[in-house]
């Protein structure tokens, strides 16, 4: 059994056959974490979540959704580049803490740190500090509702850390898509979090030298679908159900069979999230 810890089917990328992927995904014994990014899609999470059981859900607002402005989300390894135009969310208080007191939801996510994609023009302090004042609210919330929070954070990684250590999240929780170096992953597993892997490892084999130091108690797996699908379905849509192809990945690379990396890595998602 495995669980996808980090999925967007609330995304418009699924709008016309979502309940055909949760059904297949389900079918296929994979349970998913729906993850919001700001009120309108952590809304619908919930709604996908209360109709099937084997779907959880995470809301929040990822920091990019704080500051009104187009981009590109681009990795560099994706053939699609697709633009996103964001309207500047406001943290509404009692909004969140209403979603998040619901068992369906089973963590403060996304939220964190996005220090990628700011334009030459942007105030660029202004933007930190309320990505940091905002992220700070959310640790609040996740320390009122008693659940770990799930954490985006690119090129960040430095005052992620300080802003964590200062003002722990009594549940720890996840550092999603992980790209930074061991030394980076072992200060924050040693803060007591887990380091969330996607496709983003299948891409050649920057981060094999990761998977082999990082202990399989210390993973979770995840697809961040839709975007950066694993090999061998780069190029497609990504789905829960390619969460195997990231397993499959990290076997090959430590020398263990898959079996033991979705046993390990899914009790690992269990017993955090209280799956
Ligand atoms: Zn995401």
């Amino acid at each position: 059994m495995l669980i996808d810890t980090h999925a967007h089917l609330n995304f418009s990328a699924y709008k016309n056959d979502a309940y055909e992927v949760i059904k297949k995904t389900l079918e296929e014994g994979v349970f998913v974490i729906n993850v919001g990014s700001q009120y309108s899609t952590s809304v619908r999470a919930l709604e996908y979540a209360k109709k099937h059981d084997g779907l959880y859900v995470a809301v929040g607002i990822h920091p990019l959704h704080l500051q009104a402005q187009k981009f590109s989300y681009h990795d560099p390894d994706e053939i699609e580049e697709v633009e996103i135009e964001t309207a500047g969310e406001i943290f509404q208080k009692e909004k969140y803490l209403e979603l998040a007191k619901n068992p369906k939801v089973v963590a403060i996510g996304e939220v964190g740190l996005d220090y990628h994609h700011f334009e030459t023009e942007d105030d660029i302090e202004k933007l930190k500090s309320k990505q940091r004042e905002i992220f700070l609210e959310f640790i609040k919330l996740a320390n009122v509702v008693k659940k770990p929070i799930m954490i985006h954070c690119w090129d960040a990684y430095d005052d992620l850390y300080e802003m964590l250590e200062k003002n722990p999240v009594e549940k720890r929780g996840v550092i999603h898509s992980f790209v930074g170096s061991f030394k980076t992953a072992k200060k924050f597993i040693e803060l007591g979090y887990l380091i969330g892997l996607n496709g983003i490892v299948t891409y050649g084999i920057s981060y094999d030298k990761l998977i082999r130091e990082v202990d399989l108690k210390d993973m979770v797996l995840e697809t961040d679908c839709p975007y950066l699908t694993p090999v061998p379905k780069k190029g497609e849509r990504n789905e829960p159900i390619y969460v195997k192809y990231v397993a499959k990945k990290i076997a090959e690379v430590k020398g263990i069979s898959v079996e033991e990396v979705e046993k390990v890595t899914t009790e690992n998602a269990k017993k955090l999230f209280g799956i």
